[in-house]
């Protein structure tokens, strides 16, 4: 069970949201998006595994910030990179 060994997602007490609903590496470059995660270390909002880009995870290896929150409408949950956790909230 990953979730018992994640000291990450228990720490995280006030859920940063997304600023604006779009990626903030995706702008810059005219790419596309399908979801959308924020950065619950500096509130970065990036676009998810399904994008053609991956800026949340190539957010989260270059920068080490563990903890990703869904920033799609009606979802409630983060996900810890390094032990592979999901928890709702
Ligand atoms: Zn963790
Ligand atoms: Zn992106
Ligand atoms: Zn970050």
């Amino acid at each position: 069970m990953p979730d018992s060994t994640c000291s990450h997602l228990k720490t995280i007490e006030n859920i940063k949201h997304a600023k604006r609903r779009e990626c903030d590496e995706c702008v810059k470059i005219g790419g596309r998006w399908v979801h959308l995660r924020t950065c619950q270390e500096c509130g970065a909002t990036l676009c998810c595994d399904s994008s053609p880009n991956h800026h949340a995870t190539g957010h989260a290896r270059a920068s080490g910030h563990p903890v990703i929150a869904s920033a799609e409408p009606g979802e409630r949950w983060l996900y810890c990179y390094p032990h592979d956790a999901f928890a709702e909230y």
